[in-house]
């Protein structure tokens, strides 16, 4: 028999908005557990850009958002939310006594509770990878799909892969620190920001980045983990290998919602159809917020995740006791409330 948790709210995806979810629940004297497939908190903050600096966090006129997600951390602290990292939640149902929702992860972990805060970003957020045989033997060896740390690419020889803002982002950045970068991308055109692309060619220009195009990925060499060149070919299909270490294929993320979209909520393309006033699914206690929430006018920033935390958090309220309305404080009257 598994460990049944109960909780006044669970908040899926510990995403920026997810962290934020649980302020705004603590500040309502809702209590959490919180669960992400990933092993750390951030969502996409931290998996796919921690040394990027975001401009548009309000009173932040430049955060990093590794930066970011640490305060975020920081902020939630008080409320000691009950983390379930490394797990995804598969199923959502009523509990048998229909007094509450079950959700259940692929660790087998069991929480329950009146509320379900469902901050899942892009759902089961993956990169797009290239069809390359054998190419899971380097992943995280030579093969990276985001930079975690920019020193870990130093001196050493990197194929960049794929033609939009990532790619060319990162091809001007890491031409600071590694001892070579390639950039392959099927079209001569890439499509990202002017100005880097225009910074690309001139780096180009000068011999600091090789531009590798029009060329695709057709294979990797090497023994297993360790890399030693990637093979690519043009468009009539003559091959050359780039001799390298490290290749990072940046084509995208996959949006799937995964097991999300089997939970009978009502659903608009990759995202779930929430009440702007409340961020309340077609499901009653359960809320849509952050990426993975779609009303009219939605805007998929950071901030917006935001304010739909602590709209939800309110009605969350209403639904965890039943008849009682909070009643509306700022936190300069209330502090930090210390949970019940
Ligand atoms: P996410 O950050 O996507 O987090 C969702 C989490 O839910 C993930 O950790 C995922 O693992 C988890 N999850 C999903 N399904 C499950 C499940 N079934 N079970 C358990 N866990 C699950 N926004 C800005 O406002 N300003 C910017 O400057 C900016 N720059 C960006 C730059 C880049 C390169 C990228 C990729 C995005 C940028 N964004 C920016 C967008 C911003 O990152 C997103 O809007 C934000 O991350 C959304 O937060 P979220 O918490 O809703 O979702």
């Amino acid at each position: 028999e598994p460990v049944v948790h109960r909780t006044d709210a669970v908040v899926i995806g510990a995403g920026p908005v997810g962290l934020f979810a649980i302020f705004q629940l603590g500040m309502a004297r809702l209590r959490c557990h919180v669960v992400d497939v990933l092993d750390t908190p951030g969502g996409q903050c931290t998996a796919l850009y921690p040394e990027k600096p975001i401009y548009d966090i309000p009173a932040y006129p430049k955060v990093l958002a590794g930066d970011l997600v640490d305060h975020l951390l920081e902020q939630a602290k008080p409320f000691t939310p009950h983390f379930h990292l490394g797990q995804q939640v598969e199923r959502l149902e009523r509990t048998d006594g229909d007094d509450a929702w079950r959700l259940t992860t692929s660790a087998g972990t069991v929480l329950e509770a009146p509320a379900v805060m469902i901050a899942a970003g892009a759902g089961a957020f993956g990169p797009n990878r290239p069809p390359l045989p054998g190419i899971e033997a380097y992943e995280g060896t030579g093969v990276f799909y985001f930079v975690a740390k920019r020193e870990d690419f130093r001196d050493r020889r990197v194929v960049i892969a794929g033609g939009g803002d990532s790619a060319v982002d990162w091809a001007l950045s890491l031409s600071e620190v590694a001892a070579r970068v390639m950039v392959v991308h099927r079209r001569a055109k890439f499509r990202a920001a002017p100005d880097s692309v225009a910074r690309l060619h001139a780096l180009a220009e000068s011999g600091a980045i090789d531009l590798v195009t029009p060329y695709q990925l057709k294979g990797l060499e090497g023994d297993g983990p360790h890399l030693s060149g990637v093979v690519v070919a043009d468009l009539d299909g003559n091959t050359r290998t780039l001799e390298a270490d490290c290749l990072l294929p940046f084509f995208g993320l996959a949006t799937n919602l995964g097991p999300i979209a089997t939970w009978g909520l009502a659903l608009e393309r990759h995202q779930i159809t929430a009440d702007p006033a409340t961020c309340q699914t077609s499901a009653p206690g359960v809320f849509a917020i952050g990426d993975i929430a779609s009303y009219p006018g939605k805007l998929k920033l950071i901030l917006t995740g935001f304010s739909e935390a602590a709209m939800a958090a309110h009605a969350a309220y209403g639904v965890v006791h039943p008849g009682e309305a909070l009643h509306f404080e700022h936190s300069t009257t209330t502090g930090v409330p210390t949970l019940p």
